[in-house]
């Protein structure tokens, strides 16, 4: 197994980070690990959606599977401070994502892999942020109020499901219901 520690690569040649090139097929080949850290300010989509000072810490294991196909899973964690849309309280959040991608040469190749994530590589070579961003993004949680119920913008009307089943009539009912119209 073959290591390549990218945070030190990436000191002898900062000012090229976001163009830091993998060439995953050929890390497949070698079964890979690739363990390192990007700045966050590499990310150009998901470094919008929060605030982050700190690196993108990741790990991405390469092979092909039993399918054949060219794989890297791994995963991405930083420290992001979200704000909530409600109350606009920051919270400080811990993100750590799971990366399952198959390499794929073509858009046409990846929407043939139903279930499958997967990342178009047309070259050889594909930049390491392009293969974690969209994870990154994903992993952002949607609700980030530390005490939801005490959010004052928590909207007052919370339906339970249990609620809504009770008030269902049953089918027996609306079936009486069209019974008496007839009559
Ligand atoms: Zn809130």
């Amino acid at each position: 197994m073959h290591s390549y520690d990218v945070a030190r690569h990436e000191k002898a040649q900062r000012l090229n980070t976001r163009m830091e090139a993998i060439a995953p097929k050929k890390l497949c080949r070698k079964q890979a690990l690739i363990k390192g850290c990007l700045p966050v300010s590499d990310f150009p989509r998901y470094s919008q959606l929060g605030r982050s000072s700190g690196s993108v810490e990741f790990r991405l294991d390469f092979a092909y599977n039993e399918l054949g196909q060219a794989n890297v899973k791994g995963e991405a964690r930083n420290e992001i401070s979200l704000v909530c849309q409600r109350c606009l309280v920051e919270v400080s959040h811990e993100l750590v994502t799971q990366i399952d991608l198959v390499i794929v040469t073509s858009e046409e190749h990846a929407r043939e892999l139903v279930n499958l994530d997967s990342v178009v590589v047309e070259e050889d070579t594909v930049a390491l942020v392009d293969l974690l961003e969209d994870d990154l993004i994903l992993g952002v949680p949607e609700q980030v109020c530390p005490n939801p119920d005490a959010c004052k913008f928590t909207p007052q009307f919370q339906f339970s499901g249990g609620i809504v089943e009770k008030e269902k009539p049953s089918p027996f009912e609306i079936l009486g219901i069209l019974k008496s119209d007839k009559n």
